[in-house]
């Protein structure tokens, strides 16, 4: 894949956002989720489409990771469950920079670094904390993938 030269300039965006968050936190950890989130939010469409199906799925078998232990990144996520921890990272950092200027979206993770997520979201994004954030988004999540295509406004009314 490295030799191609498409998927070579493909991949590029996504990892210039790593290059980035390394330049920007040069002696802090940003929490991975949300720099992988961003990251994935520069991924091609066809390659966020697949994340936003395995979120799909997720979210309708009651398996998406409650939002407490996604951001605890000491907790590595189970193999089987990081396709979930890509289409929720990738989700919730989409949901984010929608909300206010994706600029916010860096100030919040520099918050985070500082003084934790649940303190970064009220001071960023007025939002009250992290159960606050994953109501928030759940509805979010839910009304933009039945949006995304044919047949799936089904899957979401049964995940409910
Ligand atoms: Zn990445």
């Amino acid at each position: 894949m490295a030799t191609d030269p498409e998927h070579a300039l493909d991949a590029l965006s996504h990892e210039l956002i790593h290059v980035l968050f390394a330049d920007l936190f040069p002696d802090s950890v940003p929490p991975r989720w949300a720099e992988e989130g961003l990251a994935l939010l520069n991924d091609p469409a066809d390659k966020q489409a697949r994340h936003r199906h395995d979120l799909r799925i997720a979210l309708h078998t009651g398996n998406a990771i409650p939002l407490s232990r996604l951001f605890d990144s000491a907790n590595d996520a189970t193999v089987s469950q990081r396709a979930i921890y890509y289409g929720q990272s990738l989700s919730l950092a989409d949901y984010l920079t929608q909300i206010d200027e994706p600029e916010r979206f860096v100030q919040f993770v520099q918050a985070c670094v500082e003084s934790g997520h649940e303190r970064a979201l009220n001071t960023v994004y007025g939002i009250a904390g992290v159960a606050d954030l994953e109501r928030r988004w759940r509805r979010h999540a839910l009304a933009s993938l039945s949006r995304d295509g044919a047949g799936l406004v089904t899957t979401v009314r049964l995940a409910r």
